[in-house]
């Protein structure tokens, strides 16, 4: 599908906090804005859009857990406790199955304002370890389910190689494993350029998928396997790690190795502004100092750290230090840009006991350009060279009537989102797909109704 020439014309824009009127942007075929013009009229031929904001850049997701939405709250326990159920659901996935439920998780994210997506992924395998016949299947199942919704996607491709520090994978870990950091390392070059190749297969358009890299954790990794993939991977690629999102791993690492994780990484000439590290929640003093002086770039995910019960990470404390903070859906309980944002300021508020944590600005900032920027991405500011990527919200709807333009982000919420266009393209409009091979396979385009279809062949699976 080829991307158009395009000119929209936003009647407000939100960027960087403040709202402009009359907007034209122009958009080549590449899907890059070429040109902006401020306070201007629109003309004949322009895409009349209203409100609009820059593109979500969901940081941090494992879309598979959508599969356990609604079906763990009986459960009681913690995270622990909700880990075994997750396991058993990536059990049952094979590349089909993945790719389905991928494909419809990814359309719910496009229709609620997510219009970039950074998936940390680790199912490689099948589940006893083995390799499937085809090359990179589970890969390509993500892949393929970016590109028939049309989000952009970086693949956070996952190195898990052991069930603890100094342990083995556990058996319902086995499939996430490659055997060793240079196992990895070969994987994930192939894969590289089975991405790139198929990116240069089809020249008329915007590449959507990109790879990145993530170390799954501390208690995951260990030390050496670190060390060789810091060395093996290029250096402009980004880099996530799961780090601190519960005490028990802290006291691990401190009892194996007397430093916390954050110290671990800074011993491994890791924190640099490349590497986002994801939840930082039970951090030390010298941890924030350390994240912060290093520019590196913390994924909070409040909705999916409120349902786990895993604390309150000092955010505000980070983005004072220096730690630029992104958002990201984590577990995907919620798929919903603006209760991240309002779980970000909500939880300082509860914590601190003060309001204006952070301002609507750095919300809107965290979502758009941070997200972005923790994936490798340009966007956010929606300025020429960078990605056409926005979305147009109600600003008369229940939620939002009354509320400055300023403010939206804390008053809309994802049923607020409109129009969604990606890299140029039209690829939503009022919580339907439009004008993509995913929003043919429905009657409506209805994500509900992929989202139906994807979790029933998967509990069908499950009994089988
Ligand atoms: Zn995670």
């Amino acid at each position: 599908m080829t991307t158009p020439a395009v000119s929209y014309w936003c009647e407000v824009l939100l960027v960087d906090g403040a709202s402009v009127p009359g907007v034209r942007l122009g958009v080549g075929f590449d899907g890059r804005i070429h040109s902006r013009e401020d306070h201007v009229r629109p003309e004949p031929g322009d895409v009349r859009l209203g409100t609009v904001l820059p593109g979500f850049g969901n940081a941090h997701s494992h879309a598979f857990h959508r599969a356990l939405r609604g079906r763990t709250h009986d459960q009681g326990g913690d995270f622990w406790r909700w880990r075994e159920s997750m396991y058993a659901a990536a059990h049952t996935l094979d590349p089909a199955l993945y790719r389905r439920l991928a494909t419809a998780v990814f359309a719910e994210m496009l229709v609620s304002g997510y219009t970039a997506v950074g998936e940390f992924h680790y199912l490689h395998h099948r589940a006893d370890g083995t390799p499937y016949p085809q090359a990179h299947a589970m890969e390509l199942a993500l892949a393929g389910a970016a590109r028939e919704v049309g989000i952009r996607l970086v693949l956070l491709d996952t190195i898990y190689l052991a069930g603890g520090i100094h342990r083995p994978l556990l058996p319902e870990q086995a499939g996430f494993g490659d055997g060793s950091a240079a196992g990895w390392l070969g994987r994930w070059a192939a894969l590289r350029e089975t991405i790139e190749a198929d990116a240069a297969g089809r020249p008329h358009e915007p590449a959507l998928v990109t790879l990145g890299a993530a170390l799954h954790s501390v208690r995951a990794v260990p030390v050496e396997s670190m060390r060789e993939i810091l060395a093996g991977l290029p250096a402009d690629v980004p880099l996530h790690i799961h780090l601190s999102e519960q005490p028990q791993e802290n006291a691990d690492c401190v009892a194996a190795y007397g430093a916390t994780p954050t110290e671990v990484l800074a011993g491994l000439g890791a924190l640099r502004p490349r590497l986002s590290a994801v939840h930082a929640t039970h951090l030390s003093d010298d941890d924030l100092r350390l994240l912060g002086a290093n520019a590196v770039t913390v994924v909070m995910c409040p909705s999916t750290e409120a349902d786990l019960g895993d604390g309150i990470g000092p955010a505000r404390a980070l983005a004072a230090a220096g730690a630029p903070i992104a958002l990201g859906s984590d577990q995907n309980a919620v798929v919903d840009p603006f209760l991240e944002m309002r779980g970000l300021e909500m939880g300082e508020r509860l914590a601190s006991g003060s309001r204006g944590r952070f301002t609507p600005a750095e919300l809107l900032q965290a979502a758009s350009t941070n997200g972005y920027a923790s994936l490798g991405l340009p966007g956010g500011v929606l300025v020429p060279g960078g990605p056409a990527d926005l979305i147009e919200i109600d600003p008369q709807s229940l939620r939002t009537i009354g509320a400055h333009v300023e403010q939206l982000v804390l008053a809309a919420t994802a049923a607020d989102v409109r129009r969604v266009i990606v890299a140029g393209r039209l690829v939503a409009d009022r919580g339907r797909l439009v004008g993509t091979p995913a929003a043919t396979a429905t009657p409506d385009g209805s994500p509900a109704l992929l989202l139906r279809d994807a979790l029933a062949a998967l509990d069908d699976a499950n009994r089988g």
